[in-house]
């Protein structure tokens, strides 16, 4: 049997009326028969039937013993960093998510929680700024949005070697291309409002943990903080994960010919995608994951705010958007979206150029996409002519 047929069946029909789909225990509490004795189920702050449902199925998909969906990726990001403890040091990837830089900076400082930003592409870099106060390796790959490629096993190396916790984001890899679990991650984070949920309505997280201490710990947080996710949107979540292995496929057939299409544009300077073979990583990525995703970022060959405003707001199926990993085709301008919050300096030094545009490719027909991205470079290089010639 495959992981995906055995994944389907994972969640048995409903015992009491053999509903087939998982049933939306919409209560906050369960009625107990005696102080102490109940179904499994006390309060759905704590647990809650359709969200362990969810938290199953996410667990097998990223082969660990235990899961725990919150109510945002940056919770479930928030859960892992409470881990840790003052004077505790975090090694992270340079180019990290920007909601996780602004946690880590604005909120986990101020408790005496101290981050290195490395290029974790080449991994002198990790050996060399790792130190005994590192108790967590921050890694995500591909990163949002470089597309940059970590070397997740030997990363796993490192931090083991230095007894620090490996926490890998696999938010654009999906669990059907890449699982760090096998890799020799401890931990898994999912921003599931992305690929997991895929059809962009709903925010949410999971963490997921290799052993089932480290689990146990993540569940005592969870509880302790609150952030957890409601019955219904975990029910979302789990309808959106009956057709994750074919929305990906299908994400990394279109994004690859978008990528492949954009490198050979003279509108467009650089393309950054692991399916490409100039891509630096190309080879780690092909290692390590069974497919190169659905995310395609590409600079300008005009480099500027300007041009990549106009390119933005020129496509017809491309919506100007923030998020990825839906069935719609979004694109963003990371310098002045997703990417505001970090200092420019900071910014440019991990590789977001001002001329950066990030495609979150989607389940279309190609050719439409690819005559959209057309239309919209062939109106950069009109205005650059108006300009030229004014
Ligand atoms: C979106 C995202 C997050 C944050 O997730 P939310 O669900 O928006 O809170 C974290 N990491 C990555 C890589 C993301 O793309």
């Amino acid at each position: 049997m495959s992981h995906v047929t055995d994944l389907l069946h994972s969640i048995p029909s409903d015992p009491l009326t053999g509903a087939i789909s998982v049933p939306i225990y919409q209560t906050s509490t369960y009625v107990q028969e005696a102080p102490g004795v109940n179904k499994g189920f006390d309060y759905s702050r704590t647990n809650n039937p359709t969200r362990a449902a969810l938290e199953k199925l996410v667990a097998g998909l990223e082969h660990g013993e235990s899961a725990a969906a919150f109510s945002s990726g940056l919770a479930a990001i928030d859960s892992v960093v409470k881990l840790l403890k003052s004077g505790d040091e975090v090694l992270a990837v340079d180019d990290i998510y920007g909601g996780a830089f602004r946690l880590y900076t604005h909120i986990y400082e101020k408790f005496g929680v101290k981050v290195n930003y490395v290029d974790t592409s080449r991994i002198e870099n990790v050996v060399e700024a790792i130190t005994p106060a590192t108790k967590l390796v921050w890694l995500e790959t591909p990163t949002n949005p470089t597309l940059k490629v970590s070397d997740i096993a030997a990363i796993a190396g490192v931090a083991k070697a230095n007894d620090a916790l490996f926490c890998v984001d696999n938010t654009f890899a999906s669990p059907v291309l890449q699982n760090p679990l096998l890799l020799g991650a401890d931990i898994v984070v999912h921003s599931a409002t992305k690929y997991l949920a895929g059809h962009s309505d709903l925010i949410a997280g999971v963490v997921v943990c290799k052993t089932k201490e480290l689990g146990d710990r993540i569940r005592f947080i969870q509880n302790a903080t609150g952030a957890i996710l409601g019955p219904f949107d975990s029910w979302l979540v789990i309808r959106g994960l009956e057709t994750l292995h074919l929305r990906v496929k299908q994400h990394c057939k279109n994004a690859l010919e978008v990528a492949q299409f954009l490198e050979g544009h003279p509108g467009v300077k650089k393309v950054f995608y692991p399916g490409l073979p100039s891509h630096f990583n190309h080879e780690v990525a092909k290692k390590q994951s069974s497919g190169f995703g659905g995310v395609v970022s590409f600079v300008l060959s005009e480099e500027t705010i300007e041009a990549a405003k106009t390119f933005v707001t020129s496509t017809k199926y491309f919506k100007l958007a923030e998020s990825l990993g839906g069935v719609k085709s979004l694109l963003c301008h990371p310098a002045e979206m997703t990417h505001k919050s970090i200092p420019a300096e900071i910014r440019r030094a991990s590789g977001v150029s001002d001329g950066l545009i990030r495609l979150s490719v989607g389940l279309e027909e190609v050719q439409d996409l690819i005559n959209d991205l057309e239309l919209a470079l062939q109106k950069v290089e009109l205005k650059e002519k108006v300009a030229v010639n004014a």
